[in-house]
């Protein structure tokens, strides 16, 4: 089986549908495997979810995604942040809502656990650091666990005498999955912020039991331009034309 793991799409819709082109260029996939954050930030949080919908995919919950449909408070967000939110409430349809209302916080298939942030905290903890990585790995049972949440891909494994160590999950890059448990970020769709503007996923192999990663050019500029158009903060319109 083939999975696309994809995380953070922030209701960018040109990106994702980038990353979608791009996976049917390699092949297609059997399953979408969405980390969370299908909305906040981006122009088109209704068009996401549907487009997600329309796979045979699977979706935790992210923190903008339970945020837009009030079940979380904004008082943790930056007021950009906040905003954008807010206005992404009033584009979500009801179904939208239940929708996101019944995504689970962490879910489990084959060698996996999903989750949005982390398995210790699944819709608030970052995971930039090998430090807080490694603690985590006492908080799930499978093998290998994907995460979003930091929009910057990484890679941490845990060797046998319990050292994680971090690595950049770059493009191109195919990771073996072999003994050592690890915890892998795909990067973010739809805002990342590792300094490269291109939207950034991952393929699954079940098979080959590769994980490989890739990044995809998309039309930034049309993404920015209904940004402006609907009233959303500038600093959420600029950041995506550098990546961070
Ligand atoms: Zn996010």
């Amino acid at each position: 089986m083939r999975c696309a793991v994809v995380a953070d799409i922030h209701a960018n819709l040109a990106a994702f549908t980038a990353v979608l082109e791009d996976i049917e260029r390699r092949g297609g996939v059997d399953e979408v495997w969405c980390l969370g954050d299908v909305v906040g930030y981006g122009p088109d949080p209704h068009s996401c979810i549907e487009l997600l919908r329309g796979f045979n995919h699977l979706c935790v919950a992210g923190n903008h995604d339970w945020a837009a449909i009030g079940r979380l408070s904004t008082s943790d967000f930056n007021p950009y942040a906040a905003a954008a939110c807010r206005w992404t409430g009033q584009q979500l349809s009801p179904d939208d809502v239940a929708y996101l209302d019944r995504l689970p916080l962490v879910t489990h298939k084959g060698d996996f656990t999903l989750v949005h942030g982390s398995p210790r905290e699944p819709i608030w903890e970052y995971l930039l650091s090998p430090g807080s990585a490694g603690e985590n790995f006492a908080f799930f049972s499978s093998p290998f666990c994907l995460v979003g949440h930091s929009h910057v891909p990484l890679v941490f494994e845990y060797s046998q005498t319990g050292i994680c160590s971090v690595s950049e999950f770059l493009d191109g890059r195919v990771l073996e999955l072999g003994e050592n448990r690890m915890i892998i970020n795909p990067g973010g769709v739809g805002q990342p912020r590792d300094g490269d503007p291109r939207a950034s996923y991952a393929i699954y192999d079940s098979e080959a039991r590769l994980v490989s990663h890739y990044r995809v050019p998309y039309d930034i500029g049309a993404t920015q331009a209904k940004m402006v158009d609907y009233g959303l903060p500038m600093p959420l319109v600029n950041r995506l034309s550098y990546g961070i």
